[in-house]
């Protein structure tokens, strides 16, 4: 059973596509914290979801509003989180598959 009572949906500065990277082609959905998000890929789902427990366990936040996204997967992604009023700066970089080469704090 899905408990979608106090579910908060991340958004990110990806409006049109895909949560990741804003493409619109292709068609892949995964629940990330509960919520039905659109993705272009697995591979983009992938590094979306490690990308939330990393930034989960670094603040130990309960749940994020919002991601602001800047970069692409060569020069990796300049981010801000925001939960409630707080805000955590970080860097993170993807291998071609969609492992965590480096995630840093900034
Ligand atoms: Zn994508």
């Amino acid at each position: 059973m899905q408990e979608w009572k106090g579910v908060r949906c991340i958004k990110t500065n990806n409006e049109k596509g895909c949560a990741l990277c804003d493409a619109t082609w292709g068609e892949y959905y995964r629940d990330i914290e509960g919520e039905r998000t659109f993705f272009c890929c697995n591979i983009c789902a992938d590094i979306f979801e490690s990308m939330v427990n990393n930034v989960k366990k670094r603040t130990g936040w309960g749940f994020i509003d919002y991601i602001n996204l800047e970069g692409n997967y060569n020069r990796g992604r300049e981010c801000e989180a925001r939960s409630g009023d707080k805000i955590y700066r970080y860097y993170f970089r993807t291998y071609g598959d969609g492992r965590m080469m480096k995630f840093e704090d900034r």
